[in-house]
């Protein structure tokens, strides 16, 4: 897109500044006070803030194989809806990106539908089993890295293995945490196979992720693990900063996993975030049909959607009440997720325009029904949200545009 986003906030090196974003060629040109007069031609962003694109290091496509939850074209339409320009896409797929193969099978698709950037995880193993080792190195120039994503890797020997691989190659191993041992809502579950990948981590020197962390003993590793040499990150989700158990009813969209756990947790993962311990928000956003997700909690399947209503939540809830500083979600939801997974988004001179406009003042109700998204199973259905999005640019090009 070429032109102009005449006098709006723009977010710049941690704080808003007011200013003109000039496009050209896909490109942000320049950044510069805005004039007197609006340029011709230019888009009025008077009241208006603009955030650099989002970055989502976590969501599920479900393509290909369960175009039923959701396409590569209708996530990325949520993504944009969201403010996202970038999303990393997890491997539980039909068929599973385990080898170069299968994983093209997917990058076709990606080519064919996306609307934002659309970085793959390749899995960890064969079919993410478990039992042996994907093709790594055949994978690694097309994704984001490597995880089994739905699943713990339950043989250590195997992590081992993984992690060394991925070391070599310069990847992020990027793990759900589930130790098989314990039921799914006992903690223990996720914090006893971290505390073992964290070790592994340090002694193999792989640059390690932790998927959507829940529980307080979780914060409290990933806050020791770089002393114990480690190159660890971790990301938690909307859901776990804003909910907590009490809050769960027996509905299928309260349905995920890891589970809402209890208000210490919710409390350690908001703590976590602020002082920068869980270093990046994702949205874990899991489409299902409807079917999937009716009749009660205990019938449902796992997972719940996210892209659209991740950022004006956790502002509205955690920013506008200054629980959260918004410099610590914004680098959570782009420059953290950017820089641990080797994305060139950025809101500067020179790169591709990867943007948010955003209306900050604007309020209402989480209605699935109105979502892009095929999955409509939300635990925010009704809750307010503050802040819409107006416009997104993925890399130079519109990926969303409503009512500016
Ligand atoms: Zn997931």
């Amino acid at each position: 897109m070429d032109g102009v986003l005449w006098n709006a906030w723009v977010w710049l090196d941690g704080r808003f500044g007011r200013g003109s974003v000039f496009l050209k060629g896909g490109a942000v040109e320049r950044i510069s006070p805005p004039g007197q007069m609006m340029e011709y031609g230019a888009i009025d962003c008077s009241g208006y803030h603009v955030f650099p694109g989002f970055t989502d290091a976590h969501v599920h496509l479900r393509e290909p194989g369960f175009s039923e939850k959701e396409t590569i074209g209708s996530g990325t339409a949520a993504a944009a809806r969201g403010g996202f320009s970038s999303v990393c896409a997890m491997p539980n797929l039909d068929p599973v990106p385990d080898g170069p193969e299968s994983l093209e099978v997917e990058l076709a698709l990606i080519r064919e539908g996306a609307r934002v950037r659309v970085l793959p995880f390749g899995a960890l193993t064969r079919g993410q089993k478990g039992k042996e080792l994907a093709d790594l190195a055949g994978m690694a120039p097309f994704v984001a890295g490597f995880s089994d994503d739905g699943f713990g890797v339950q043989d250590a020997g195997m992590m081992r293995e993984a992690m060394e691989e991925a070391a070599r190659l310069q990847k992020v191993v990027a793990a759900h945490c589930e130790d098989s041992r314990y039921p799914a809502q006992d903690p223990q579950s996720e914090w006893r196979q971290l505390a073992r990948d964290l070790e592994l981590a340090a002694k193999t020197k792989v640059k390690y992720h932790a998927c959507h962390l829940s529980c307080a003993q979780s914060v409290a590793l990933m806050r020791e693990a770089g002393r114990a040499g480690a190159d660890a990150t971790c990301e938690t989700a909307p859901h776990y900063l804003l909910l907590d158990a009490g809050q769960v009813r027996d509905e299928g969209r309260f349905r995920m996993n890891p589970p809402i756990r209890a208000r210490e947790d919710r409390e350690a993962l908001l703590e976590g975030l602020s002082d920068g311990t869980v270093g990046l928000v994702a949205t874990d956003h899991a489409p299902h049909t409807e079917k999937e997700k009716a009749g009660g909690f205990h019938s449902a399947k796992n997972g719940v959607v996210g892209l659209e209503t991740a950022f004006s939540l956790l502002y509205l809830h955690l920013v506008k009440p200054g629980l959260l500083p918004l410099a610590r979600l914004v680098d959570a939801m782009s420059g953290a997720p950017n820089r641990r997974f080797g994305i060139p988004d950025g809101l500067a001179a020179g790169l591709p325009a990867s943007l948010s406009v955003w209306d900050l003042a604007a309020e209402g109700p989480v209605d699935a029904s109105l979502f892009l998204s095929r999955g409509r199973s939300t635990p925010f259905e009704g809750w307010q949200a503050g802040g819409r999005c107006l416009m997104t640019l993925a890399q130079g090009r519109v990926a969303f545009r409503e009512g500016i």
